[in-house]
Formats: structure tokens, C-alpha cells, sequence
């Protein structure tokens, strides 16, 4: 890998930049430097809960400063991929709310939602059920969603996933993540969803075309061997691992994705690579 070619450095956030929302120490300097030796530093996350615009703002908030474009999200990814296949206005039921229904809707989309069994009562009256079904995270789950994607995607919906994470980092440990949740409609409908979010190269390969870049510019750098590495991998970039989120230094011997750098952290990652 020649990492002084290197012309982006494309980072996951939670357990690189920031966990349970609070940054990572060293971060918000080590991105600093990373831009001031010309580098252009994105941030690509598998969470949907929020869109493209909101994590911008959380990141300036914390003190990176951070434009809506230099953030590429699942929910976000989810709308475009859909906004250039279907046509505007097509009903799109999405389970798992917070970011996606915006997204969708700014991408030209109506989106659906369930939540109650009444609304899953209305939604049966107005047939046809919607042909996408979009799956993601949601702490207000409710069977009534489940049954409203389900029976979407047992007359052949179109099924997208944001992601497949089984867990998500907190501190001291971890709690149930999307693919948790995407799980049990997978389980019930018996279809494969397509995925959207990390290890698919999809969300890399969008953005650094919005930047009018190559993967081969590009280093991905992310805390899971299977998610980032893998990801960072498929899209044809060079990959880091630091260990300040899940997997750690001994997971990299048993995993199929071995990063082509490990770090720390990020300032210790901003020391390895090659000064301009
Ligand atoms: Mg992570």
C-alpha cells in the first residue's frame, strides 16, 4: 500500500470518534491534523437513526467541525440507492423511523410507517402494501412494525437493510444492534435482505464518487475486523484498525479481514502515516 498517495481518510464513528457520544480522546486533534496535511476526512457509519445533516451538526457540536457532504450514512445511502430506482412518490415502509422517513423524503419517497395495531389495522385496508420495505434500528420497536414489513415482503417487497451489526459499543460492554432487529424479519419472511450499510462497499463507493475520488485514494478506518475492515476492503481502499471500540489487536490473527494498519487510536494513527 502506498499511503503517501493517500487523499482521504474515511472514518467510522462510534469507537473511533466518539462512543455513547462522547469523543474519543485525541480525536477531534488527530482529525485536525489529518486536514491541515491536506487530507479530506469523511465520516461513514452503519447508523441510520439520524440523517446525513444531523451527524454533521453532532460532529461540529463536539468540535469537529463537519459539512453535511463530508458524512455518509445508511439512512442517507438507503434514500439515494431507492430515489434512483423507484419512481417519485413510491410508498416505501420503513421500520425503524428516525432517520430514514427525512431521508426518504427528501430523496422524492412517501414513507410508511406502524406502530400501533390500529395503524397496522389501516394499513391492511389500504392494499396495496408498499414494494420496498426499509429495515434499520429502532428502540420503540413494536410487533405491529414487524407484521407491517412482514406481510410487505410476503407479497415480494423489495427488501434493504441498513445494516447487519448483531450489537452496538457502550461502555463496559455492548447492547442488541440492527441485524438483531433486521433478524427477525429475515427469520419470518424468509427473505435476504440487501444491504446497505458496512461491509458493502456501497456507502465508500457513493461518497468517494461524490468527491470525485478513487477507493485507491482512499484509507477506511473503522473499530470491527467483519464491518470496517471487511467494507473498507470490498470498496478497494486501504484499511486501519484502531482499538478503541470493539475489536482489539488479538481478534486481527483469527479474523479474515486483516486491516493493512493498526492503531491505538486516531493520533496514533495520524503518527504512521507518511507526513506530506
Ligand atoms: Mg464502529
Amino acid at each position: 500500500m502506498n499511503f503517501r498517495k493517500l487523499r482521504a481518510v474515511l472514518l467510522d464513528l462510534d469507537g473511533v470518534v466518539y462512543l455513547e457520544h462522547k469523543l474519543i480522546p485525541g480525536a477531534a486533534e488527530a482529525i485536525r491534523t489529518m486536514r491541515a496535511r491536506g487530507l479530506k476526512v469523511g465520516f461513514v457509519t452503519n447508523n441510520a437513526t439520524a440523517t446525513r445533516a444531523t451527524f454533521g451538526a453532532r460532529l461540529t457540536a463536539m468540535g469537529i467541525p463537519c459539512a453535511t457532504a463530508e458524512v455518509m450514512n445508511t439512512s442517507y445511502a438507503a434514500a439515494r440507492y431507492l430515489g434512483g430506482r423507484l419512481a417519485r412518490g413510491t410508498r416505501v415502509f420503513v421500520f425503524g423511523k428516525l432517520g430514514l422517513a427525512p431521508e426518504l423524503r427528501a430523496a422524492g419517497l412517501s414513507p410508511v410507517t406502524v406502530h400501533t395495531r390500529e395503524e397496522f389495522r389501516r394499513y391492511r385496508a389500504a392494499r396495496p402494501y408498499p414494494n420496498t420495505v426499509v429495515a434499520s434500528f429502532d428502540t420503540d420497536l413494536t410487533w405491529w412494525e414487524l407484521c407491517a414489513g412482514h406481510v410487505a415482503l410476503e407479497r415480494g417487497a423489495r427488501f434493504i437493510a441498513c445494516n447487519f451489526d448483531p450489537t452496538y459499543p457502550v461502555h463496559g460492554g455492548t447492547l442488541p444492534g440492527t441485524g438483531s432487529l433486521v433478524k427477525q424479519l429475515e427469520v419470518s419472511s424468509r427473505r435476504t435482505p440487501f444491504l446497505v450499510g458496512k461491509p458493502a462497499p456501497l456507502m465508500f463507493r457513493m461518497l468517494l464518487q461524490e468527491w470525485g475520488m478513487r477507493p485507491a485514494d482512499a484509507l477506511v478506518v473503522g473499530d470491527r475486523l467483519p464491518i470496517d475492515i471487511a467494507g473498507g476492503r470490498a470498496a478497494g481502499a486501504a484499511t486501519a484498525l484502531v482499538l478503541t471500540g470493539i475489536d482489539q489487536r488479538r481478534d486481527i490473527p483469527r479474523s479474515r479481514w486483516k486491516p493493512h494498519l493498526v492503531a491505538r487510536d486516531l493520533p496514533a494513527l495520524v503518527r504512521l502515516l507518511p507526513t506530506p
